[in-house]
């Protein structure tokens, strides 16, 4: 029987709430597959009232001890009483780049039952992964101010963008692009989402790097798409895509824009992989901690249910993965099943969450 060790950071706001209800449903995921797997969890306070008490988001060490586990799964960070930016770089920030989390996951696929903003949209007919470069590019803490507070006042930030880091990446996407062809899931397409023409050094670069490895990948079709069309061709036709890679940066924008078209924040979950699996990989919802509804149970649990699949996928534990899948697709194709206020229902957070967990078993 395998055993995973897991950290549990569900931070602050509905993070708490949806994290709860992912942690329900894979304990529900654990006695489905009769003792196959164990998950081993620890549940870390690392959130914003730690930050007023200790000053600092997680303790001096938290990468270290973070180390110490196979897979984070993580909520949210954002409270009034911490600067976004300081509780941003002190978790998420921090884990991605102190864990070598290189690469950044977020599939769309629409679900039935999903709201898609788009009309004529079929489930099943979007079905595309982001795989964005998640330590460099234009995240890079690189930069500086000058003359603060002055009208000379001056900020200059760097985007960094290595050999090493943007090789991986697109060989990253090339991979998944294979595998999910050999799956039969994705038609063996891979869109590369840069900049070339307005960047002449960053982004020159990246293209460079993608020619040179799209040479090694002779059964994927791939080609390129500017940031600004690849967002106008995410909303006009979503359904041409099938593996998209970018940096950092444009990676966050065509997420969001990505999340929207199958259903929103509430339904989008993300990996932040280390895949050499030299430290642990971090699942999230892409949601935020989103204080207008938090602390009242009204949360959609979805994105957070549908990233703990993910870690469980990553685990080595597919087959789990998949159930877990399923019941998400399962109460969500439903239209008797609880489903909270953002999907058109009246449900709260914990019945969505009760209800995927009964589908469990
Ligand atoms: P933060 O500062 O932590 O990023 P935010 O409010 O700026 O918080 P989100 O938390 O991502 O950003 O929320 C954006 C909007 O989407 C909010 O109106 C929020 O209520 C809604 N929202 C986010 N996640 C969910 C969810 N899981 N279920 C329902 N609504 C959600």
């Amino acid at each position: 029987m395998g055993s995973h060790r897991i950290a549990v950071m569900p931070g602050d706001g509905i993070g708490k709430e949806t994290i709860r209800e992912a942690m329900k449903v894979l304990r529900a995921a654990e006695r489905n597959a009769k003792g196959a797997f164990k998950l081993e969890t620890t549940e870390l306070d690392w959130n914003s009232d730690y930050f007023v008490k200790h000053g600092r988001m997680m303790p001096e060490d938290g990468i270290q001890v973070l180390r110490g586990y196979d897979a984070i799964l993580f909520g949210a960070v954002g409270d009034a009483r911490v600067p976004e930016h300081v509780s941003v770089a002190q978790t998420i920030l921090a884990m991605r780049r102190g864990l070598d989390q290189w690469a950044n996951i977020r599939p769309a696929r629409l679900l039935a039952g999903a709201p898609c903003p788009l009309k004529d949209k079929q489930p099943g007919q979007i079905d595309f992964v982001v795989v964005r470069e998640n330590t460099e590019g234009e995240y890079a803490d690189v930069g500086g101010n000058l003359f603060a507070g002055t009208p000379n006042e001056v900020a200059v930030q760097s985007a960094v963008f290595t050999r090493r880091g943007t090789e991986r990446i697109l060989r990253y996407g090339f991979e998944l692009c294979r595998k999910r062809k050999k799956q039969g899931v994705g038609r063996g397409k891979l869109t590369s989402v840069s900049k070339q023409n307005a960047q002449r050094h960053s982004q020159v670069f990246w293209h460079k790097v993608f020619e040179e490895v799209r040479k090694d990948y002779p059964d994927i079709e791939s080609g390129f798409l500017y940031i600004d069309a690849a967002c106008m061709d995410l909303v006009r036709k979503p359904e041409a895509f099938d593996v998209i890679v970018s940096s950092n940066l444009f990676g966050d924008i065509l997420t969001d824009v990505a999340g929207v078209v199958v259903g929103g924040l509430g339904i989008a979950p993300s990996a932040n992989l280390n895949p050499d699996k030299a430290a642990p990989s971090m699942f999230e919802p892409v949601h935020g901690s989103a204080p207008d509804i938090a602390g009242k149970n009204l949360a959609n649990p979805l994105a957070a249910v549908m990233a703990g699949a993910m870690m469980l996928d990553f685990l080595g534990e597919d087959a789990a993965a998949r159930t877990m899948s399923k019941a998400v697709e399962s109460v969500l194709a439903d239209p008797k099943a609880p489903k909270t206020k953002d999907f058109g229902g009246n449900a709260s957070t914990s019945e969505v969450g009760d209800e995927i967990a009964a589908r469990l078993g």
